[in-house]
């Protein structure tokens, strides 16, 4: 068994209820260091994704993170619209054609997805946002494939390693993005974003446990 088109969209699905039920804490993480609008920008997007997949259902996985992509870059502005927008775009590149995802798949979709990501925010690790719990995420993906993990054991090391990366923000002085006007301000505090993309991770996770057995 391996992921197919079913269990992307209960992912996506997962997703847009993590982030409604997160938007009070998103918003309190962004009203510390930034402007108080990543829990509406999060929801508002994966809102308008669960419309969008609902009135128009994608024929196969690639079309799947492609409408995903667009609508974020359609109903999202900011910093993360853009970024989690490319997230999905390279997302859906990578998987096109395919009509299921087996164990390297996922993780090669992450990696280029996380490629694309730093690409465009041209951050590096420790400047305090997504990218410290995304790097980290896919760094364990890898080295648990090559353990010769299964999809469940693989996208529970990447949401744990996501969760302590997103934890490592906290201590960090932010470098990238509004955070950054904060200066030293910006310390003692964990980034909104990190903690957008460990939910995404653990939806992953939750959402695509024994779906993949091993892989
Ligand atoms: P805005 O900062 O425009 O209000 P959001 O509040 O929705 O947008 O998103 C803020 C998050 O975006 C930050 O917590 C950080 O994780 C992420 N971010 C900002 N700039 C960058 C960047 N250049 N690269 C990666 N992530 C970034
Ligand atoms: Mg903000």
């Amino acid at each position: 068994m391996a992921i197919t088109l079913p269990h992307v969209l209960a992912w996506l699905e997962a997703l847009q209820q993590a982030y409604v039920e997160n938007r009070r804490v998103l918003t309190d993480l962004d009203a510390a260091i930034g402007d108080a609008d990543h829990g509406s920008n999060m929801e508002r997007g994966f809102n308008a994704v669960k419309a969008e997949l609902a009135g128009n259902p994608p024929p196969d996985i690639g079309a799947a993170f492609r409408a995903t992509a667009t609508t974020l870059l359609r109903s999202v502005g900011g910093a993360s619209g853009p970024l989690y927008g490319t997230l999905f775009l390279r997302a859906s590149v990578a998987c096109t054609g395919m009509a299921e995802l087996h164990a390297s798949d996922v993780v090669d979709m992450f990696e280029a997805a996380l490629a694309g990501v730093a690409q465009r925010g041209r951050a590096t690790l420790n400047d305090k946002t997504m990218l410290d719990a995304l790097a980290p995420a896919v760094e364990a993906m890898k080295s648990a494939l090559a353990d010769g993990a299964g999809l469940e054991v693989i996208l529970e090391r990447a949401a744990a390693a996501a969760e302590t990366g997103m934890r490592n923000t906290i201590p960090l002085q932010a470098r990238k993005g509004r955070a950054s006007y904060l200066g030293e301000r910006s310390i003692g505090h964990q980034d909104p974003g990190a903690t957008s993309t460990y939910l995404l991770l653990k939806a992953a996770a939750e959402a695509w446990r024994g779906a993949a057995g091993a892989g």
